[in-house]
């Protein structure tokens, strides 16, 4: 029986010659299980922070081993992993930057809503200071205008759908 690798973050074994090694440790798998693995006593961001500035480590990459370890200068991760992590810290970001409140994330329409009836508000509308977005008079004589050039209403910002946008 031939040699096998065993690979700890996936738990798993296989025939060890380096092109199988490769394979393996440049795939998506074994990324996901490494950045479990390391999720357990590192932010995503330290992670990043430290391995971006890396090239990658040649001999890491194509043995599955170095000797240098953890304090090797050249990064053991695969970019599929780094770009996860990239995905993670930037979701991250959005969810900090929003307040979230207790009901998660609020309904786009109501923020458009809320939008206008504000600036329509009669105890507000004495200061005129919001643009009015309206279509120049000379305009109106054309009468197949493209939506583009249609007056903003309310009803036109809420049926552009704003929840299906991502
Ligand atoms: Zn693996
Ligand atoms: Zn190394």
């Amino acid at each position: 029986m031939g040699k096998r690798y065993y690979c700890d973050y996936c738990d798993r074994s296989f025939k060890d010659d380096p092109e199988a090694r490769k394979k393996h440790l440049s795939s998506l798998q074994h990324a996901k299980n490494r950045a479990d693995h390391y999720s357990f006593y590192k932010e995503p961001e330290t992670i990043l922070q430290e391995e971006q500035g890396k090239i990658p480590c040649k001999k890491y990459m194509t043995t599955g081993d170095c000797a240098f370890g953890r304090s090797c200068k050249f990064s053991h991760y695969a970019p599929p992993f780094l770009w996860e992590l990239q995905r993670m810290v930037a979701a991250k970001k959005m969810a900090a930057s929003h307040f979230m409140p207790q009901g998660g994330w609020p309904n786009p329409d109501d923020i458009v809503k809320e939008f206008f009836v504000d600036i329509t508000n009669p105890e507000t509308t004495e200061e005129i200071s919001y643009p009015i977005w309206d279509v120049p008079l000379e305009l109106h004589n054309y009468p197949n205008l493209p939506s583009s050039l249609w007056p903003t209403t309310p009803e036109s910002i809420t049926d552009s759908n704003f929840g299906q946008w991502s």
